[in-house]
């Protein structure tokens, strides 16, 4: 299983991090170790001391897919090659994103550690749905941090599989975090995080004191 995630999709958050606005979509991976097993807590690791939330929409693909735009020149049908949908958190290490930034270098030490992406329990796609826009918040410690809404993505779901299947086939069970909204922060120990799909609760993950 393939975990496709997708950097700076909405501009409140590139420019909150003083990043320019991509002009193709960013595209970075985790491996599947990286997924958080349910009801398990999250531990900050103990390389970073900027361990930020990214509260992101999650999609779940569920047929194959290769070079989806030349297969859809008039558009990609996303219910074809997705099935479910629901809210996660792409955990960053702040501190050595930054440092990795600084010397060109790859992401994953910062963003595809072990346990660094949250899932929550999946809505199943709908036509409805995906007529969008579709709403979405983190909360942290009851408070809303992120309130994300899809209409404000840079590269929208089908773009989005335009631009992975451009580079990488997709498979049933792949999963794709599609990019955080602005209001990025801190995870300080003990905190709690809660995801909301068009209001439901679909995760609540504890992080370790
Ligand atoms: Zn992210």
């Amino acid at each position: 299983m393939s975990i496709f995630c997708i950097g700076r999709n909405y501009v409140a958050h590139a420019q909150e991090l003083g990043n320019e606005v991509p002009t193709s979509a960013i595209i970075f991976m985790k491996p599947d170790t990286a997924l958080l097993p349910a009801s398990q807590n999250f531990s900050i690791p103990s390389f970073t001391n900027d361990l930020h939330f990214e509260g992101e929409l999650v999609l779940r693909v569920s047929k194959k897919g290769t070079n989806l735009s030349d297969q859809h020149p008039n558009g990609i049908p996303v219910i074809e090659y997705c099935d479910a949908i629901s809210v996660g958190i792409d955990f960053t290490a702040r501190d050595i994103q930054n440092a990795l930034k600084e010397k060109g270098l790859p992401w994953e030490k910062a963003k595809a550690f072990d346990n660094a992406a949250v899932l929550g329990s999946w809505h199943t796609l709908t036509p409805e749905i995906l007529s969008g826009p579709i709403h979405y918040t983190l909360a942290k410690n009851g408070q809303t941090v992120q309130t994300g809404d899809s209409s404000l993505m840079i590269y929208p779901l089908d773009k989005i599989l335009a631009a992975i299947t451009t580079y990488f086939t997709i498979y049933p069970g792949d999963l794709i975090y599609t990019g955080t909204p602005a209001g990025v922060g801190p995870t300080a120990k003990g905190d709690v995080f809660e995801g909301f799909f068009e209001g439901q609760s679909v995760f609540s993950v504890k992080v370790n004191p």
